[in-house]
């Protein structure tokens, strides 16, 4: 089956302490889109100007990723930039040009609307409404956020909560800011509370903590020892979650593990290159690979 990604797409220009490089391919759905071809067929929505460089298109193309709904406007590609510390964990944002974005609509092609799994990565909320709204009963949902729309648009995140969501997904200090709770496990409590049955908490190099019906499953990161740049490891974890989910047969309850270990392996694989640099040269059987060995490392 396949999964429809809505999300940012967007040049990136990340600056580390070893380098710098310009007008990457980036953007949540960007990420996340490369992560979840690995397993099934994607569709992208996005948006973006008209100075995006021919190569991305190809790239997405090469991953054979569905670009029926990705508009090209007259304008300039959203823009993010952002500085790492030498720790590689703190990040700082220079600049956020939105561009082509700030009258961004989301329009599904009609081969898009009975797409089974949604994945609304990082965007605005009032965008990932829109988004469902033009949907035929998808079968799971799960949305993707960040800390600005905890600022700016918190009605409009609690309501997509309330009702419109399978799954959410967010980092450790976004689920302390949406519920003032600095124990991660009461948070995930009192997250279940604003609807979601599925909610993951993401946190870095120290992996993730589903909670769901059946209770609490911690996945494990890939131990890296060399991190080049953890740009868009989030957006890789859960779109390579979402299409691990979308390619597994029956329910999705008996999968959900395994798929967090595929988004946390080919997360892994992001954070060792700049951009999707490294992600797109990754074979399948190098990602079942780092699958074996977390097994290995976690078993007793
Ligand atoms: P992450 O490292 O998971 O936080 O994701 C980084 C990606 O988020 C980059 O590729 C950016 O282009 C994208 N991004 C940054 N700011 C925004 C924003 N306001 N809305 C949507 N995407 C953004």
């Amino acid at each position: 089956m396949s999964v429809l990604i809505v999300g940012s797409t967007a040049l990136d220009s990340i600056k580390t302490p070893k380098a710098e490089n310009p007008r990457l391919l980036g953007g949540s759905a960007s990420y996340a889109a490369v992560a979840a071809s690995f397993f099934g067929p994607v569709k992208l929505v996005g948006v973006v100007g008209k100075d995006f460089p021919k190569r991305y298109i190809q790239l997405y193309k090469r991953h054979r990723i569905d670009l029926r709904g990705l508009q090209m406007l007259p304008g300039k590609t959203f823009h993010w930039s952002g500085e790492y510390e030498a720790n590689m964990n703190n990040r700082r944002t220079l600049k956020t040009e939105l561009g082509v974005f700030e009258k961004f609509t989301p329009t599904l092609p009609a081969a898009y609307q009975a797409t089974p799994f949604v994945l609304l990565a990082n965007i605005a909320p009032a965008l990932q409404h829109h988004v469902l709204d033009q949907m035929r009963r998808p079968r799971f949902v799960v949305a993707d956020t960040m800390d600005l729309w905890l600022k700016v648009a918190l009605p409009d995140l609690l309501r997509l909560l309330k009702k419109r969501l399978d799954g959410f997904v967010l980092n450790d200090s976004e689920a302390q800011q949406l519920t003032g709770e600095g124990n991660v496990f009461v948070a995930l409590k009192e997250i279940h509370r604003l609807g979601p049955k599925y909610v993951v908490v993401k946190q870095g190099s120290h992996g993730s903590i589903l909670s769901g019906p059946h209770g609490l499953f911690l996945c494990p990161a890939y131990p890296l020892v060399k991190v080049v740049d953890p740009t868009g490891a989030g957006d890789s974890f859960v779109g390579g979650m979402m299409g691990y989910l979308a390619a597994a047969k029956g329910p999705v309850d008996g999968h959900l593990r395994r798929a967090m270990i595929y988004g946390s392996v080919i997360a892994s694989f992001c954070c060792e290159g700049f951009g999707v640099q490294r992600t797109t040269r990754v074979s399948r059987a190098q990602i079942d690979g780092r699958v074996k060995e977390l097994e290995r490392l976690t078993r007793f």
